[in-house]
């Protein structure tokens, strides 16, 4: 049975990513033992561990300024993790999402925050590109991809001050310049793995300058210390590495990231496509700030919701429904998904147009 699947996250992985993640619980690499099984600190783990630092910094063009982190806490540990690291005055945020919301609520906890832009206004539809970033804070931070309302930053300022962005939604699914950022995170669950861990990408120079005086880091918050032990301080999420490995992999041989960017803004072209000239749907998010990952979209007639709903369920199609936060629909069409399947749900919203005109 063919399912479509457009979970937001945890969502869908390369099927054949999948299928080598799930041989090595069972038997890793002929050994007869689990991958569950071995310890992190064996050779055999240890060579997983930087045969994905490596591909990470393959795939994304990174020299070796950059250390590569895979920790635990997920994407909200980083909301924290950030300014207790990097924080010394103020930083200063864009507002474009629950998410960077989050990401605000736990900065202001260690110093002042900036808000250069607030897209809450407006309900998050649009993304400003005329704010000016002030050269004395420590950090900008922004969300390339916003996963809830389903925009997406196309262009990142120029700016002395480091930048340091949540990537959890679009990580490895477009090129970029990835130098400009001094610090990327993005929880694994969305477009690269399982859950339970997180990829940081840190420029190592930006480290070692808050005050002693002002906070004394605890060893798990502290990225340098990470750095020093390989991200094995403690025991790491080994299955989340493993399947990171796969998957980076995987698009290493689909040809890297300029080759999935454009399956990517071709899968989301045709579906915004849709959108648009269906009479029945609405996309309600400025047209240049549409998410390449995450399109969202409403019934303008919200009666019809059941039986959409029903429709679209019945034709195995999953994770369709929108946030709880704002109703309506979201498809997540990350790298993994398939032409197919945004072309099904295309003939799925078609059809059901096709049945309200005959009415
Ligand atoms: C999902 C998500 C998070 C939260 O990730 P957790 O791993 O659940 O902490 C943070 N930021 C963005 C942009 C996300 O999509």
């Amino acid at each position: 049975m063919k399912i479509h699947n457009f979970n937001a996250g945890p969502s869908i992985l390369p099927k054949e990513v999948i299928r080598k993640s799930a041989q090595s619980v069972i038997d890793f690499n002929g050994s007869g033992l689990s991958l569950l099984e071995i310890s992190h600190r064996s050779i055999d783990f240890l060579e997983i561990i930087e045969k994905t630092t490596c591909l990470v910094k393959q795939v994304m063009n990174l020299n070796d300024d950059y250390a590569i982190l895979f920790l635990q806490g997920g994407a909200s540990l980083q909301f924290s993790m950030i300014p207790y690291n990097l924080m010394d005055q103020e930083a200063a945020y864009l507002d474009t999402g629950f998410w960077a919301k989050n990401a605000i609520k736990e900065a202001r906890k260690f110093g002042k925050v900036k808000i250069l832009f607030s897209g809450k206004n407006q309900n998050y539809t649009h993304i400003s590109k005329h704010y000016q970033i002030p050269c004395n804070v420590d950090y900008f931070h922004c969300t390339s991809n916003n996963t809830i309302v389903g925009t997406q930053m196309k262009i990142f300022p120029k700016t002395s001050v480091p930048i340091v962005c949540d990537m959890s939604s679009d990580i490895f699914s477009r090129k970029l310049n990835f130098c400009q950022f001094s610090l990327i995170y993005a929880s694994a669950q969305k477009n690269v793995s399982s859950a339970g861990m997180t990829i940081v990408i840190i420029k190592k120079n930006i480290l070692g300058k808050i005050k002693r005086n002002i906070r004394n880091i605890p060893s798990y918050m502290d990225y340098k210390i990470h750095i020093q032990n390989k991200s094995i301080l403690n025991t790491p999420n080994v299955f989340s590495i493993y399947t990171s490995m796969l998957t980076l992999e995987w698009i290493k041989n689909k040809g890297g990231l300029s080759v999935l960017e454009k399956q990517n803004q071709h899968k989301a072209k045709l579906l915004y496509n849709e959108i648009d000239n269906n009479n029945l749907f609405e996309n309600k998010i400025h047209e240049e700030d549409r998410s390449d990952m995450n399109v969202s979209f409403f019934l303008k007639d919200k009666k019809l919701e059941k039986e959409f709903n029903k429709m679209w369920k019945k034709e195995n199609i999953v994770g369709l429904e929108g946030h709880r936060f704002l109703g309506g629909y979201r498809a997540s069409i990350y790298n993994a998904l398939p032409l197919e399947s945004v072309q099904f749900l295309i003939e799925i919203m078609k059809e059901f147009e096709r049945r309200h005109d005959r009415k």
